[in-house]
């Protein structure tokens, strides 16, 4: 089954009030176990590479060669989005689309909305000729990102609805007090804002910093229209604290493969919980 836009899959997710998992690409191992929790589920999925990882990746052609050609070798039937995340600039986006991303994020979020703007326009007329959905990001999620430390900024209603009617993005991530990262305690979605962009904008919206909030905020944002929500921070604290765990255990042990399989099972559990959490699971 070749790859999806994620236009046509957030649709439907909103309609249908469940969301589709972005789950964060760290290398070979993580790819083959979320296609294969994809497939054992029957659920959507959106797989994803952060720009800032792009090169320690082995750069956009690679990464899109890498889940191709594993969708085939492990025959997914299930429909499979490749989505760039947190595109630094237009030249990177239109670089994904042209290594065959299915999907991409313009991240403008830390330029003055018109900047905003008038970036995700040129980022959304490249993709539109391609085939390719485009999600904006409006707003600051906190916390750590490869990496890179930021403050929570509220998106602000009038600008996401500015960006969705003046770009025709397909899904729109609105920080709304999540985090990427662990949290500091429980997180404060702000659900009264949620709402009124969700009403405003009738856009599919984006969960960023999706690990850690408990099941009943989750519950909510789905209701409230988010139809994808981000998870990396619990893929890969569960991938380190499975190899801790054999490493210790096993004193000796040398073989890549000894060690990283038990890892990869903890990724997939992982995944298949979050589908179940999020409606996703049997919905393909
Ligand atoms: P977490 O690392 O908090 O799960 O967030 C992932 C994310 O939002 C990627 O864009």
């Amino acid at each position: 089954m070749p790859l999806v836009a994620m236009s046509e899959m957030l649709l439907k997710a909103k309609a249908e009030r469940y969301a589709v998992g972005q789950y964060n690409i760290n290398g070979l191992e993580f790819a083959q176990s979320f296609l294969k929790a994809a497939n054992e589920e029957r659920a959507p999925i959106i797989l994803a590479a952060s720009d800032r990882l792009v090169d320690y990746l082995g750069g956009f052609k690679t990464i899109a060669a890498m889940v191709k050609s594993l969708m085939e070798e492990m025959d997914i039937t299930v429909p499979v989005a490749l989505h760039l995340d947190h595109g630094m600039d237009v030249e990177r986006c239109k670089k994904a689309i042209d290594a065959g991303f299915t999907s991409v994020m313009i991240d403008g979020s830390h330029h003055p909305i018109d900047v905003n703007i008038e970036i995700t326009k040129m980022v959304v007329d490249y993709a539109q000729k391609n085939g390719v959905s485009v999600e904006a990001e409006v707003g600051t999620v906190g916390g750590t990102e490869d990496g890179l430390v930021g403050g929570i900024q509220y998106a602000d209603h009038h600008e996401c609805t500015r960006i969705v009617k003046e770009t025709g993005i397909d899904a729109l991530a609105a920080a709304l007090g999540s985090v990427h990262g662990p949290y500091q305690g429980e997180p404060k979605l702000g659900f009264e804002e949620m709402e009124l962009i969700s009403n405003m904008t009738n856009v599919p919206l984006v969960l960023h910093g999706g690990s850690g909030i408990p099941l009943h905020q989750i519950k909510k944002a789905i209701e409230l229209g988010h139809a994808k929500i981000n998870v990396n921070t619990e893929s890969i604290q569960v991938w380190a604290k499975t190899i801790r765990e054999v490493l210790a255990v096993e004193g000796t042990v040398y073989e890549p493969r000894a060690i990283i399989t038990p890892a990869k099972e903890a990724i997939i559990s992982v995944v298949k919980r979050k589908m179940a959490e999020f409606n996703t699971s049997g919905k393909a």
